[in-house]
């Protein structure tokens, strides 16, 4: 067959599978209310969730920064690209979450994904094992590939089933937990205390990821880690820029050896050209925002919607169709249940669990005709049978347009 023809084979199957994807495109900043393929929508999807992405200070210092530095770095970090910026930022950073760490730095990345490459491929070297939750974000899974290590996967969120799994592997290789802190597809949170408990027992690392956690866990959003007061030299911690923080870019937080190593031997880093100088001089103006009274006041007022939006969605059932008109998806409604469930979510990523990948797609489209962007996710973003709503809360959302959606998903 022709290449060509092999993937257009490829394609039409993705289409009668359901998994198909597409983009839709967005005429206007990111926020809840925004224009998409033309059409005037509340959106549910964003990760913006301090709504900080489309703040005039933000905006401001991204222009100062790009007067100052210029619109690019021209490099890598080793090779000239390094800005003044950057180290500032990796000051800010260290200072923000490094609590865990007797002498804690940071050092910062393009992206998450390359971040978490970073981490998991410098940190194993050869006759390592990985310890990877079963639902750790595609860019884990790829850091434990790009390892080349022994990777074993243990339950999702099980901390006695992976105390087992160290405990049988008696051998005196590097080990590494590795771990979502607030998974991006269920919004449940790791259980991080006896994660690391089991890390200090066994000698090993825990990377977490707390892609979604840095800026809205803890009271001054320090991240899932800070919020539990958990301190350990072991820990290996990465947070995103793009997310609550509302710029662009990810960073490692860890003991000042990890950092250099990383610096040594992190390909995702050293192989790349910077991020623009004026990402990381917003960044900075995004942690300033995000540790004094406006990003108080944004957690606050995220946590009001968390809660109505979990209180409507957590008491719907299934009808056993597969449809969406209520599958179960929390905690008590789950025990015994022959349907997937999902836990309770207590973050800003509130699942409203489907099933079928067409319908989950035939009920995103019906929302959306009535004026709502709740994105549908399928395999392999989530385990088959398991294609849902995910529904993403922000602090810029009012709370006339949550009850306005509630409305609407309830009838749908
Ligand atoms: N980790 C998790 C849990 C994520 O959800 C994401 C992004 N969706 C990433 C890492 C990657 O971060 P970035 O978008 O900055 O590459």
């Amino acid at each position: 067959m022709h290449p060509l023809e092999v993937l257009r084979a490829g394609l039409a199957d993705l289409q009668v599978r359901g998994l198909h994807r597409r983009r839709r495109i967005s005429d206007t900043p990111c926020a809840p209310r925004i224009r998409i393929d033309g059409r005037d929508v509340v959106a549910f999807a964003s990760n913006d969730y301090l709504g900080l992405a489309n703040h005039p200070e933000l905006i401001e210092a991204l222009s100062q920064g790009a007067r100052q530095y210029g619109a690019g770095s021209g490099g890598s970090h080793l090779l000239g690209g390094h800005s003044r910026a950057h180290a500032l930022l990796e000051d800010t950073l260290a200072e923000y979450c490094g609590g865990f760490a007797r002498n804690p730095r940071a050092l910062t990345f393009s992206t998450g994904y390359m971040a978490n490459i970073a981490m998991l491929a410098a940190l194993a070297g050869p006759g390592a094992t990985l310890y990877s939750d079963a639902l750790n974000h595609a860019s884990l899974i790829d850091g434990a590939r790009l390892a080349r290590a022994d990777v074993r996967i243990y339950p999702h969120g099980d901390a006695a089933a992976l105390g087992e799994m160290l405990a049988a592997d008696a051998h005196a290789g590097v080990k590494i937990i590795v771990t979502d802190a607030v998974f991006s597809m269920d919004g449940d949170i790791a259980p991080l205390a006896d994660l690391l408990a089991l890390a200090e027992r066994h000698q090993a690392w825990l990377a977490v990821d707390d892609a979604h956690g840095f800026g809205v866990q803890g009271s001054d959003g320090a991240g899932s880690v800070a919020a539990l007061g958990l301190r350990s030299p072991l820990l290996v911690y990465m947070g995103t820029l793009g997310k609550a923080a509302g710029v662009a870019g990810a960073f490692i937080v860890a003991e000042e050896t990890v950092i250099e190593w990383l610096i040594q031997r992190a390909r995702t880093y050293i192989y790349t050209t910077a991020a623009a100088p004026a990402l990381a001089h917003a960044a900075i103006s995004s942690i300033g925002i995000m540790r004094g009274g406006d990003g108080q006041a944004r957690r606050a007022r995220l946590a009001g919607h968390i809660e109505m939006l979990s209180a409507a969605i957590g008491t719907r059932r299934t009808t056993g169709t597969g449809q969406a008109s209520g599958l179960p998806r929390a905690g008590a409604a789950c025990a015994g249940s022959e349907t997937a469930c999902l836990p309770r979510s207590s973050t800003a990523i509130q699942p409203v669990l489907v099933g079928a990948n067409q319908a989950a797609l035939d009920l995103a489209e019906t929302l959306l005709a009535q004026g709502f962007w709740a994105p549908a996710v399928r395999p392999p973003t989530v385990p088959p049978g398991t294609a849902r709503l995910r529904l993403s809360l922000s602090a810029a959302h009012e709370p006339a347009d949550i009850e306005r959606f509630i409305e609407v998903l309830s009838a749908s």
